[in-house]
């Protein structure tokens, strides 16, 4: 038996996977996460601290649920999120579309980089002057 402290409440519990939270403290966040994600669809221009502050949750959780791609912003959300490598404006995660599909593309292309060829002559062994001069 894994028992641990909760993060939250201090209480101890069997821990089994996932963040060091109890169970009712787990089921309380989702609660807080359902509460967040209804209150995100009600008022499209609140903000971060707005949200924070009517749901009682901190604004690290709520950016947490965001980065996770678990909250969704709406079109002219007050909430702004930005691309962490170009900064553009995004509505949940950490990157744009256009980065996410650099960041795809990159992981591809390091999956199937093709493989030297090998009758392909080097250039320095094709042009190589001394050779010349000996012959
Ligand atoms: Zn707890
Ligand atoms: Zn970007």
């Amino acid at each position: 038996m894994n028992a641990r402290n909760c993060r939250k409440c201090g209480k101890l519990f069997n821990y089994v996977s996932g963040p060091p939270i109890c169970m009712a403290c787990r089921e309380a966040l989702e609660a807080k996460f359902q509460e967040v994600k209804e209150y995100i669809r009600n008022n499209v221009h609140a903000t971060i601290p707005e949200v924070a502050e009517a749901c009682d949750v901190s604004q690290t959780q709520i950016q947490a649920w965001l980065q996770d791609e678990r909250l969704q912003l709406a079109e002219g959300s007050g909430i702004t999120l930005f691309c962490e490598k170009c900064g553009a404006s995004i509505n949940s995660g950490r990157f744009c579309e256009k980065c996410k599909n650099n960041m795809a593309n990159q992981l591809n292309e390091s999956i199937h980089r093709p493989q030297p060829v090998k009758h392909e002559p080097k250039k320095e062994q094709r042009d190589n002057p001394k050779m010349r001069f000996l012959g």
